[in-house]
């Protein structure tokens, strides 16, 4: 493949925006090599400024679950482009869209729509302090909520009681008051309770860990974190950034039969526009200003583009039950197909699935915690995805993140990657 534009785009991208990238892992600095440049996308497709063609799984990290320029989106962004593209006034629309939300996921009341999962799950996290009254929030190592300061704290080995920060420009104060539990070991939460006693207001975990590579909760994991927020009096919340609308209407919480006490949206919500959301119960969203002291605002918040492709992409969902099905028995044949493929070959590998988000990782053990997913060969995962990427196949550039499957992959589509494999494990 010729990658001639993209480097000379790049380059030039790198004097006028820091690494040359609006967000870091876009730089392909994980992998090596020069990030494609895309020029359009459709479908299951996505073709970049030297006219090359990929099969397409990362999808905008998610948002794509229908594949690119999805008719409905696309006609609908337009038809309100025309009519102003924001106001700062109420608009129907808003109503609309949490209306359907709230019917769509299981225990919420009232939706709150901003413009980021950042901005969701930052959001959630301070209405949880506000509700509880309580400071003190615990995370899990390898999870990520977006870039407010509160949750850019990672596990080092005796981080897990005083979380340290990884990010400088994060506050010891702020770090000090995250703590880090273990994905899927509940007893580190345990731990994490005994040490700070009425001290945690919430719980915020990705229901299916999705930032290190697709890791699934294990059996009554979430079960057994709700029933300890529940003692503790602590409020749990789901970000569901990833999994909401994904891995089922209802998201997570339908998927596990868990109830969140507030859920965090991004991604799917926007249907490829900035959009984030966060919800709860009444008594919860009605600590909110205007109606409550919790303060939370946004100039574009609601803006009626992103809130109409939004609408879009959840009426779709919603119309068509098969939709969550089909998707998981493409993921199952991907797998199936790659996992052959891989034990043929005798790679060392263990490939994590749900739904409609799976990840290939070039590891011996179980993947089931950030300390696991560590483990992986990492060289291997690069010549992997400079294969992949020369196959035609687009997946992430980075052994932590989780490859997402759209519903406009055809069967075709998938045999493609999966020969695609084949020809890549063949060279390794
Ligand atoms: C992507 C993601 C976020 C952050 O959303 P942004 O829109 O990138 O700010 C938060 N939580 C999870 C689980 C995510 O996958």
């Amino acid at each position: 493949m010729n990658y001639q534009r993209s480097s000379a785009l790049f380059k030039e991208a790198e004097q006028y925006i820091p690494g040359g990238v609006n967000s870091p892992v876009r730089a392909f600095k994980a992998v090596g090599g020069t990030p494609i440049f895309a020029k359009r996308a459709q479908g299951a497709y996505v073709y970049d400024e030297d006219d090359n063609r990929y099969i397409d799984y990362i999808n905008s990290w998610g948002p794509m679950i229908l594949g690119h320029a999805f008719k409905p989106v696309v006609d609908a962004v337009i038809n309100r482009t025309k009519q102003g593209t924001s106001f700062g006034i109420p608009t129907a629309l808003e109503t609309e869209i949490a209306k359907l939300a709230v019917s769509m996921v299981p225990n919420i009341d009232k939706i709150r729509f901003v413009n980021s999962g950042t901005e969701a799950c930052m959001s959630a996290v301070r209405l949880a302090r506000g509700f509880t009254k309580k400071d003190k929030i615990i995370k899990f190592a390898g999870c990520y909520h977006g870039h407010s300061d509160a949750f850019l704290i990672q596990a080092g080995s005796g981080a897990v009681t005083f979380g340290s920060p990884n990010s400088p420009g994060v506050t010891k104060g702020t770090a000090k008051d995250t703590l880090l539990a273990n994905y899927n070991a509940i007893d580190s939460v345990k731990s994490l309770l005994a040490a700070n006693k009425d001290e945690i207001a919430c719980v915020i975990i990705e229901p299916v860990a999705g930032n290190m590579g697709c890791i699934p909760p294990k059996a009554n994991f979430l079960k057994d974190l709700r029933m300890l927020c529940d003692t503790h009096n602590i409020v749990l919340i789901f970000d569901e950034v990833m999994t909401g609308f994904r891995l089922a209407k209802g998201g997570a919480q339908e998927l596990f039969n868990v109830n969140a006490d507030i859920v965090c949206f991004g991604k799917v919500i926007g249907g490829g526009l900035p959009v984030g959301a966060f919800a709860a119960r009444h008594d919860i969203m009605n600590c909110l200003a205007p109606l409550g002291p919790v303060y939370q605002a946004g100039t574009l918040s609601g803006n009626p583009l992103a809130m109409a492709a939004g609408l879009e992409m959840l009426k779709a969902l919603n119309s068509d039950q098969a939709i969550f099905n089909r998707l998981e028995e493409k993921t199952k044949y991907l797998h199936k197909g790659i996992e052959k493929v891989l034990r043929n070959h005798a790679i060392t590998h263990t490939i994590n699935r749900l739904g409609s988000m799976i990840s290939v990782h070039f590891a011996e053990d179980e993947v089931v915690d950030f300390e696991t997913a560590a483990l992986g060969n990492n060289d291997r995962f690069k010549q992997f995805f400079h294969g992949m990427l020369n196959e035609g196949i687009y997946i992430a550039p980075s052994a932590f993140e989780t490859w997402f499957i759209s519903d406009a992959l055809t069967y075709e589509d998938l045999d493609f990657t999966i020969a695609a494999v084949k020809n890549v494990v063949k060279r390794l």
